[in-house]
């Protein structure tokens, strides 16, 4: 802390961003044009093979995403390669319950936009590079950030240590920004390794999703554009390892079995890739000086396509109570450290909602107790007998949060979000 932090060599920076994936890159956009100048350090170059954020997966981003992308001016670029899901077919394998929603019983043009992360982030990185106000470092690895009087130095494995008046820990679910502020993390492996590819069929998507839950965990398919489907399949890990391993005509055997034919015949499959699935969530989202978003604060089972959607509502949030702070009002610990708390309040609600949601439907969906598969069923056959239920969920979208972020909607930030609504 005595440390003079008067060094010419440093670079300084308002907000300092550890990491530049999906939802980093989020809050970049968002918060440009809030006066606050911004370094982002990335630790990965976007065109990577081994990309960790912006990768073959799909994303399924509901109506609240993108009201956001459209109040930032990047839902234009993400729209071409976004395919909507009009209607949702919820099924327990092998029983009789079923559910299903259709978007036009809602009013809603569709539930939400299934996009690859590929494309989402090429989006992303499209605005990144046009925002005046962003200093990119990439490929660059936070290392450490160390406390001085007046700010942070974060030091990285190449370029000058900075000096910033606040670090935003968007580096993921292994964050080292919420470990250099000592905020633990509770962590539960849900023991379930999520396989994911891309399908082609006979009978090109038609914007049905489909959720089916199976005792192993549960099964997605959901429509891309150009009529293929993104498979996200949920097995045990040693299963996973094995199925990975097929080649592609054993595979799409495998998963015809598994799904069946409701989409057709299986006639191609696209590259692999595996998921270990854990639960982790911080209970506190700030430190000195410090703030987590996405899965930095909280990463969660892909099964209700949530993860992203609630850190991108972190981001706008964060974005929101920064921007309507000056240089010198992030510069007073007391000033900032007031902005940090009222974010992690804003955040709380929906935050625990949406993770208590995800982490229950994982584990009532995986129970095979014998009366619990009927129950289960049950209460899929009264849900879809359920008007009620079904606006219920398909709100899910906007999340629990009391009041939306601005960007939700439809709201510029108070001092002006750069690109056009
Ligand atoms: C199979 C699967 C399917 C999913 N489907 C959906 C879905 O349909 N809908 C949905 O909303 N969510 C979904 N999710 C969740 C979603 O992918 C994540 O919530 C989202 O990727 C989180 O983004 P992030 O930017 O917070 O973290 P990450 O994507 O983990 O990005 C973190 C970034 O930080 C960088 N970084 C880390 N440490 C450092 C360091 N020390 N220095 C510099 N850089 C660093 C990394 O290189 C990376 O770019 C899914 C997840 C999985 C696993």
């Amino acid at each position: 802390m005595s440390r003079s932090t008067q060094e010419s060599s440093w670079h300084r920076a308002d907000v300092v961003m550890i990491g530049g994936g999906l939802v980093g890159a989020s809050l970049a956009i968002a918060l440009s044009g809030s006066g606050l100048s911004m370094l982002m350090i990335e630790g990965v170059t976007p065109d990577a093979s081994q990309q960790p954020s912006f990768d073959d997966r799909t994303t399924a981003l509901g109506n609240g995403s993108r009201k956001i992308f459209e109040t930032l001016g990047v839902w234009s670029m993400i729209s071409p390669h976004a395919a909507p899901i009009r209607r949702i077919h919820v099924s327990d394998a092998g029983r009789f319950g079923f559910a299903r929603l259709d978007c036009r019983e809602h009013d809603l043009e569709a539930f939400g936009y299934v996009v690859t992360n590929r494309q989402l982030g090429a989006a992303l990185q499209a605005r990144l590079s046009e925002l005046p106000d962003l200093d990119l470092r990439r490929p660059a690895v936070c290392t450490q950030i160390e406390e001085v009087d007046d700010g942070l130095i974060v030091h990285t494995d190449t370029g000058a240590p900075v000096l910033a008046k606040l670090v935003i820990g968007a580096d993921g679910a292994k964050s080292l920004v919420r470990a250099s502020a000592g905020l633990p993390a509770e962590v539960e492996d849900y023991g379930q390794t999520a396989l994911i590819a891309h399908v082609q069929t006979s009978r090109p998507a038609d914007g049905t999703a489909y959720e089916r839950f199976t005792s192993r965990g549960p099964f997605a398919v959901l429509p891309l554009v150009g009529g293929h489907y993104g498979v996200v399949w949920t097995l045990d890990p040693a299963e996973a390892e094995r199925v990975l391993a097929l080649d592609e005509q054993d595979f799409l055997a495998a998963l015809q079995q598994q799904f069946g034919w409701r989409i057709g015949r299986l006639l191609r499959a696209g590259k692999r890739q595996t998921y270990p699935l854990k639960l982790s969530r911080a209970p506190q989202i700030v430190g000195p000086r410090r703030v987590l978003i996405g899965n930095a604060a909280q990463a969660l089972h892909p099964v209700a396509g949530q993860g992203f959607n609630l850190g991108l509502r972190d981001a706008a949030t964060l974005a929101e109570v920064l921007s309507a702070q000056s240089q010198q009002s992030v510069g007073d610990a007391a000033v900032l450290s007031q902005a940090l708390l009222a974010y992690a309040e804003a955040r709380e609600r929906d935050r625990t909602g949406i993770t208590r949601f995800t982490d229950g439907l994982v584990k009532v969906f995986s129970r095979e107790d014998p009366l619990v598969p009927a129950l289960r069923d049950l209460a899929l056959l009264l849900f879809d007998l359920s008007p009620q239920a079904k606006q219920a969920m398909s709100r899910l979208s906007w999340g629990f949060a009391k009041e939306m972020p601005r960007l939700a909607r439809g709201d510029r930030l108070r001092t002006g979000v750069s690109g056009q609504p």
